[in-house]
């Protein structure tokens, strides 16, 4: 384990306790999350070093790794995704118009095991992907042809000529994260637009489920962040919010991943859900989230550099 002494994002040293966490998918391991006394982010503190954190992914219902179609909320998971990738590249297509002569280029890190990257070449853009799990970087390469790099892989980019770079639900566990950024920033094309997916803890459902909110998910999550960290931390390189979209999908399963957790904590308990607690407060957090300045559940930052 390893103990961050300054905030990542503002640098101040004053940390205050904020929750304490179960690691419920894996290691049933309890982590601390601080947060910082002067910009208010929050991180998971002391957190296990990079070349220990690959043991707390070792499991079968890790699904963006495995693929795995088991369980309930597993499989409404699946249905989702598809979905949820036909309008990411509807996005991207928005965002980059393509009429240019040649393709428009995209960067996914943390890539998983393609599918995006898979629906993105489908649509005629140049794709490369980034991904540290081994057994995702094989799915990839036997179910699509994709062959992602590993993370070292990034640094080695020297052309800033990339169209699109996406982080989809990745940034919360990115260790080394100023100098990703900074090399986002020199890799990404002038008028390039950098999409960053992630679980917003300032929501609705977040705030309702406290230390049983799913999204936490200590210890792969060492970083929780709002629109607020997100704005600060950019801002040093140069990148500036220009929208925010929501993820709706998200608020049902994390509510229901949340009902699980609680239900988790009795004794005895098998962990069933609370199929209607967990649907009714991913349908109020979306409804609340259009009303006040908390936030979805899960929010899309898309940025550009000044
Ligand atoms: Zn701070």
């Amino acid at each position: 384990m390893e103990t961050l002494k300054n905030c990542p994002v503002c640098n101040h040293d004053k940390l205050n306790p904020f929750l304490s966490c179960i690691d419920y998918t894996v290691s049933r391991e309890t982590f601390k999350i601080v947060q910082c006394a002067s910009c208010g982010f929050r991180f998971t503190n002391p957190r296990p070093e990079e070349k220990e954190i690959g043991k707390y992914y070792q499991a079968e219902e890790y699904i963006s790794h495995s693929d795995t179609r088991k369980g309930l909320v597993n499989k409404l998971y699946q249905i989702v995704r598809n979905h949820t990738i036909k309008e990411k590249v509807k996005l991207i297509n928005r965002l980059i118009p393509n009429s240019q002569p040649q393709a428009p280029s995209l960067l996914d890190i943390g890539c998983g095991t393609g599918e995006f990257l898979n629906a993105c070449k489908k649509d005629g853009w140049e794709i490369t992907g980034i991904e540290p799990s081994e057994i995702a970087r094989k799915n990839a390469e036997n179910k699509y042809g994709i062959t992602p790099f590993v993370p070292e892989r990034l640094f080695e980019i020297s052309e800033k000529k990339l169209n699109v770079i996406t982080l989809w639900h990745v940034l919360e566990h990115v260790y080394q994260l100023d100098k990703t950024i900074e090399q986002i920033s020199r890799i990404l094309a002038d008028d390039g637009i950098l999409i960053v997916a992630l679980p917003n803890c300032d929501s609705f459902d977040a705030r309702k489920y406290k230390e049983c909110w799913a999204a936490w998910d200590l210890p792969r999550h060492i970083f929780h962040f709002t629109k607020k960290d997100i704005e600060t931390l950019f801002k040093k390189y140069n990148f500036r919010i220009i929208e925010v979209l929501p993820m709706k999908f998200d608020s049902y399963y994390v509510s229901l991943l949340s009902e699980k957790y609680k239900n988790a904590r009795l004794p005895n308990a098998q962990g069933s859900y609370n199929l209607l607690s967990g649907f009714w407060n991913g349908f109020k957090s979306n409804l609340l989230a259009g009303k006040n300045e908390n936030g979805f559940s899960s929010q899309i930052y898309i940025l550009k550099q000044n």
